[in-house]
């Protein structure tokens, strides 16, 4: 505080009595601030070592699903309504992320699941792996393996650029063979899902050279093992990744919700290829997830969908992890 100012205070002090002594002594002016709304968010990527390795996620944006009811069956209408009203989530849209993973292993840059592409099925919102990875400061270049889950939509749709290039022009792509079959082939596919075979056939065929048909069981990169978990596709495989000691399982679409596939896990997605066969692969992975501790990165979890689960009444429960800012 300058020796003007001091004075200046202390004239203040004797003209105006006490009211001056509040503001001026202390220099707290009343701010009355205020400021335009900003109305951008965070970078939308998230960053984590898993032992040797780093990971990042970043995402393809949200997909909102729509309304529930119509699309988790054998739950009845009030006990979804309970379900989702006791953990604060809304009853009319459920709102999936899609937080897709890239692990650099220090020889590898391997993504897990490309997003929705162009295709705005469920909206504007989708669409966004391309400027997310970018944010994330990760080269699409730089990636050499894509593994894809399964060859849903959202899942493949981001492998070709609307033009015909690739978005990862230096990766080999891997992916179950049954799930590569059946969605690039109009006979297998039924007519309610013809954006399917369209979205398979633009994103996959084209790689067909590059593509390696991954096997249950098999560790097909260093330190990542695919597990077949069939019923949501035909080929459906999550996968076990390792390093340095530390795990993580990404899950894919082995469950959509972090509440209503969990509390009874039974219950049936309305996307599944087999509904009845996906709910046995969903019990059978998470038990093994929840005995053995392992962290979880699920795809359509609220971002960025990292946790644990553990087994609780009937089913699950997910526990999201804190976010590490500090890395
Ligand atoms: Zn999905």
């Amino acid at each position: 505080m300058t020796k003007e100012h001091l004075s200046l205070s202390r004239r203040q002090l004797i003209q105006s009595g006490s009211a001056a002594l509040a503001t001026s002594v202390a220099g707290l002016a009343p701010a009355f601030a205020k400021a335009p709304i900003i109305g951008t968010q965070a970078p939308y990527f998230y960053r984590f070592k898993l032992g040797n390795a780093e990971a990042t996620i970043v995402s393809d944006g949200p997909l909102p699903l729509g309304d529930p009811h119509k699309n988790f069956n054998g739950l009845a209408p009030a006990e979804m309504d309970k379900q989702l009203t006791d953990n604060f989530l809304p009853l009319e849209n459920a709102v999936l992320e899609q937080n897709v993973l890239i692990l650099n292993t220090g020889d590898r840059m391997v993504l897990f699941d490309t997003g929705m592409g162009s295709l705005k099925l469920f909206g504007p919102t989708t669409g966004k792996l391309m400027t997310t990875i970018k944010q994330a400061g990760i080269d699409p270049k730089d990636i050499d393996a894509v593994v894809m889950s399964h060859a849903h939509i959202d899942h493949c749709g981001g492998c070709m650029a609307d033009d015909g290039t690739r978005n990862f022009p230096n990766a080999q792509y891997y992916i179950s063979q049954a799930d590569y079959d059946f969605w690039t082939d109009p006979a297998k596919v039924g007519p309610d899902f013809k954006v399917f075979l369209e979205t398979a056939q633009k994103n996959l065929p084209p790689n067909k050279d590059r593509m390696v048909f991954i096997k249950d069981g098999q560790e097909f990169l260093p330190g990542i093992q695919a597990i077949s978990a069939p019923g949501h596709t035909v080929g459906h495989t999550i996968f076990m990744i390792s390093s340095g000691g530390k795990q993580l399982c990404y899950i894919g679409d082995l469950t959509h919700h972090p509440v209503l596939l969990m509390e009874k896990p039974l219950t049936e997605f309305a996307y599944d290829t087999d509904a009845k066969q996906s709910a046995q692969s969903r019990v059978k992975m998470l038990n093994m997830l929840a005995a053995n501790r392992i962290p979880l990165l699920a795809y359509h979890f609220a971002w960025p969908g990292i946790g644990h689960v553990a087994k609780q009444g009937e089913g699950f429960r997910y526990y999201p992890e804190p976010m590490n800012m500090a890395l």
